[in-house]
């Protein structure tokens, strides 16, 4: 079994988390020969959004592959391909998949049967996609899920073949595979069963603009129902999707978005602490146990600017939750970790589309909506609770307006609701 030679700090997860914390163990002098991450992947960490975006643009207009969007071109830093990873001296364990943790040992266990002594734990799993049960035809062939690379290449294998897609959700995944597909010029239907798309966040009115333009781009919706069964044809290949609404829609091609669920299981069976389904944290990153940090999607952190404990299943986080606690490992900072949330999308932007659509939302979408815009292109929601801004959403800003978003939603300024209101535009509302 393999023996790791660097056990100081153990970072199990090789994904947007583990690439940024390598970034700044190295900016911290704190890497060389001194980190391990050990990696489920068979890649170094990479950007995972650009799967449900770049990667899947249309052959012919240079879609993204790796090692472009290795960890971390996403902030514009150096790209830390495999090779980068060897000349900072971090060891990387690729293709090797954490399956226990004895905490009064101080080792890990790997489904290979390999063990890996840490002196420091960090634990970043992230998230698995949610697949729909066997018995519904979750695992025929045909059938896709979306959160690592070898997904992202099986669906591309899928569309060069076919015909008739249907995609199972109506959130994040749903939304961008859906744009993809459309781009790839393929009859494209979106099943989900609440009342319009992105309920979590979107108001009525965004979700409109949204359905409206993928409609005018050729997308098909059926909502207010769900999966009853995947089919398989005679092929063995999934061929259709019975809905409980008694509809059916062929299909050669299905993929499922309906949300995530966080890697802690080896972790809370070892007895840490869980919050939210995930691993609790302090605002330090530490866990119940000394020793042992988690960041990332699987940690149950302080959202302290809203007193209330937050997982949060984003890359902004990720990256945040990474570079915070690194400055707390190094005495940069004693300050708990403060993260304001930060959602964003884009879709349609492949070279040569008419239209991108991008949107971003930071602060807490509570209180009352007050809703600015044609959506040709701006569009802004403000949400509010007692005069007060805790949430704003921008569709198609400028970057200049982009960057007041966190401002606001950071202070969360006292405002005249009816000057909001009555504001004659976009940029005149941002103003406010
Ligand atoms: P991950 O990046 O998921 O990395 C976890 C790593 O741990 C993976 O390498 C995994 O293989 C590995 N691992 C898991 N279990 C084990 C184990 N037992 N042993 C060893 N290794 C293990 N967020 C946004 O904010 N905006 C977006 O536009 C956006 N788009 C997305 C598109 C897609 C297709 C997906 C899947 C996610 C998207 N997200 C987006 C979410 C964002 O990518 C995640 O929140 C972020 O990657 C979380 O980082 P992480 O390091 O915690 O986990």
């Amino acid at each position: 079994a393999h023996m790791n030679e660097n056990k100081e700090f153990v970072l199990v997860g090789g994904g947007n988390a583990a690439g940024y914390v390598a970034h700044a163990f190295v900016e911290n002098g704190i890497a060389d020969g001194r980190l391990c991450i050990v990696s489920k992947e068979k890649v170094a960490p990479y950007e995972r959004p650009a799967l449900s975006k770049a990667y899947l643009f249309p052959l012919d207009k240079s879609p993204a592959r790796l090692p472009g969007f290795h960890t971390c071109v996403g902030s514009g830093w150096e790209r830390q391909t495999p090779d980068w990873y060897k000349e900072k001296g971090i060891e990387v364990l690729y293709d090797t998949s954490v399956s226990g943790l004895d905490i009064s040992l101080g080792t890990l266990s790997t489904k290979a049967g390999g063990t890996i002594k840490y002196s420091n734990l960090i634990i970043a799993t992230g998230s698995t996609a949610t697949r729909l049960p066997e018995a519904v035809g979750g695992s025929l062939p045909g059938v896709h899920y979306l959160r690592e690379v070898e997904d992202a290449d099986s669906l591309v294998s899928s569309w060069q073949e076919a015909s008739k897609v249907v995609v199972i959700g109506g959130g994040y995944i749903g939304m961008e595979v859906s744009a993809a597909s459309v781009s790839w010029k393929l009859d494209t239907t979106v099943v989900f069963p609440e009342k319009y798309v992105m309920p979590r966040l979107f108001t009525p009115a965004i979700a409109h603009h949204y359905e409206e333009f993928y409609k005018s781009r050729g997308v098909k919706f059926e909502k207010g129902t769900s999966v009853k069964k995947l089919v398989a044809g005679t092929s063995g290949r999934v061929a259709r999707v019975e809905l409980t609404n008694g509809k059916v829609i062929d299909a050669d091609t299905v993929i499922v978005g309906v949300g995530a669920k966080p890697n802690v299981i080896p972790f809370l069976q070892a007895g840490l602490k869980s919050l939210e389904g995930g691993i609790q944290v302090d605002g330090q990153f530490r866990t119940s146990a000394p020793g042992i940090f988690a960041i990332g999607d699987v940690a149950a952190f302080p959202l302290k600017i809203y007193g209330r404990t937050a997982r949060v299943e984003h890359v902004d986080h990720a990256r945040k939750s990474a570079l915070h606690f690194a400055n707390v490992l190094t005495h940069k900072t004693t300050d708990p970790y403060d993260y304001l949330p930060f959602f964003y999308s884009r879709v349609f932007e492949y070279p040569g589309s008419e239209r991108k659509l991008w949107w971003q939302f930071y602060g807490d979408n509570v209180g009352d909506t007050v809703e600015i815009g044609d959506f040709n292109p701006k569009y802004a929601a403000f949400w509010l609770v007692s005069g007060r801004i805790k949430g704003v959403f921008l569709e198609s800003g400028s970057p200049e307006e982009f960057s007041l978003l966190p401002k606001i939603a950071r202070n969360q300024p006292h405002i005249d609701h009816l000057k909001l209101r009555n504001a004659s535009s976009v940029e005149g509302a941002l103003e406010v």
